[in-house]
């Protein structure tokens, strides 16, 4: 590899000289230096100075299948030498977009059976919102156009991605969001539900604040509710068993097309193929990129469902939209490799069965008692750990984000990379890991807990 011909303060110089990062304070960035990660293996990355880290985060949300897999690499290897790439606009198509369309339809929720590709679960939602305002113009009703989402969804970082998620730092950074999209508030019960109020009726409650936007809004107006199932980057916020067949209740009773952004749930991190399947949601788009190729291509796939879909067939006329690599060849061959090896290891049983109860009760045995841990909750392999300076008053530490960001770099150090949220800590690691590796990453954690509590008491 061409990097080793460098030295570590050499690509570091590189680095600040002339890489803008994302999501990234290049100030600080320059001030500090970057992790130079340079390769990865299983469940661990390897950084420069040869720290081997247990990768809690799978890259970012992505790498389902864990790092080293040849598979990948042959698969991308011969489809590149045998097409590298070919267009699917012009009534053309190639081989491996076609084959995964139909392996999509066939583990996606009934009903779900058309792809649109893009390469990144940006596009995929922008695909989304022009796909469902489209539907609606086929319709007769092109009013019928605005979208309900939530405050702390996040659903990418294009400019319809940032608009459609209720993120305030972007926003305040967006001069100008796509009009007619609402935010209401999430189901994130730690900080929001009242005192006394069961998980149940808090979910209720979060679930009418979607029917009070879309009354507000008119229902004659409103398009589609936009949601995770599990919010991810907002700091794996899961709902109440109770938020989403209210909302989908309502969403059917008022005619709004309900889309499911499964950017970071799908292809079996909530133990089955989609977290649909988990939470007994029917949507009719269903956003997916990512675990989809495991990272190892960029790669997204919106699934369409036959409402929609029907429309857009039996009207006609051209749907303007689409992305030179929409359904690239080489992507795709990878997609196809990454669902086989997901099937064929049993990982979303494993899943479902074994790793995501057990990542849950570890957490909590492990951690729960620890007086910087407010709440630790997990909903198959995705985990979040509340870092609070007052477990009982649930009161934080001052500034917000100071206590998690130290737990997040005593973490790192110790051997596991997390996410900090704000004062959340994130864990998504890799489907591959086993009970062992999730023991190994409790001690890791807790360590990392003890080494904060010295910093901040
Ligand atoms: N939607 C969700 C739920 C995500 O978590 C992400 C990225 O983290 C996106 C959309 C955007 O995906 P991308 O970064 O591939 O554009």
């Amino acid at each position: 590899m061409t990097y080793q011909n460098y030295s570590l303060a050499q690509l570091r110089e590189a680095d600040a000289a002339h890489h803008l990062h994302p999501f990234t304070d290049h100030k600080d960035l320059r001030a500090a230096g970057s992790r130079i990660i340079t390769r990865a293996d299983g469940p661990f990355i390897y950084d420069t100075e040869g720290n081997e880290i247990l990768d809690g985060m799978a890259g970012l949300w992505c790498v389902n299948v864990g790092y080293g897999r040849d598979e990948l690499a042959d698969a991308a290897y011969t489809q590149m030498k045998e097409l590298p790439y070919y267009n699917s606009f012009f009534r053309c198509s190639t081989p491996t977009p076609v084959l995964l369309a139909r392996k999509l339809a066939e583990i996606a929720p009934s009903g779900l059976s058309q792809v649109f590709y893009g390469s990144s679960g940006s596009e995929a939602n922008d695909t989304a919102v022009r796909l469902v305002r489209h539907y609606w113009a086929l319709e007769g009703k092109p009013e019928k156009n605005h979208i309900i989402s939530r405050n702390w969804a996040y659903h990418g970082s294009t400019i319809a991605g940032t608009s459609l998620g209720g993120m305030a730092a972007m926003h305040g950074q967006l001069h100008g969001a796509v009009p007619n999209i609402t935010h209401v508030m999430p189901p994130y019960a730690y900080e929001l539900a009242e005192d006394g109020e069961s998980d149940e009726a808090f979910g209720l409650r979060a679930a009418r604040a979607v029917e009070e936007a879309i009354l507000e809004a008119g229902p004659e107006n409103v398009a589609a509710f936009i949601g995770e199932p599990v919010m991810g980057a907002g700091g794996v916020k899961i709902p109440p068993a109770s938020y989403w067949p209210e909302v989908q209740r309502i969403c059917r009773k008022h005619d709004v097309l309900l889309m499911l952004d499964e950017v970071i749930t799908g292809y079996g991190r909530t133990g089955e193929w989609f977290a649909a399947q988990s939470m007994g949601i029917e949507p009719d788009t269903i956003t997916t990129a990512k675990a989809l190729t495991s990272g190892y291509q960029p790669l997204s796939a919106l699934l369409v469902g036959d409402r929609i879909a029907g429309t857009l067939v039996e009207k006609g006329g051209e749907f303007f939209h689409g992305y030179t690599y929409s359904g690239h060849p080489v992507a795709c061959a990878v997609a196809l490799k990454n669902l086989e090896i997901i099937e064929r290891e049993g990982l979303i049983e494993r899943v479902r069965s074994e790793t995501g109860p057990y990542l849950g009760k570890a957490l909590k045995e492990r951690l729960g008692d620890h007086d910087l841990v407010g709440e630790v909750r997990s909903f198959g392999l995705l985990a979040a750990i509340e870092i609070v300076k007052d477990k009982a008053a649930k009161k934080r530490f001052d500034p917000v984000g100071r206590a998690a960001s130290c737990v997040r770099d005593h973490a790192i150090a110790t051997g596991v990379m997390m996410r900090a949220v704000n004062d959340t800590m994130i864990l998504s690691p890799p489907l591959i890991w086993t009970k062992a590796t999730i023991d190994m990453a409790c001690e890791r954690i807790a360590r990392a807990l003890d080494l904060a509590r010295t910093e901040l008491r």
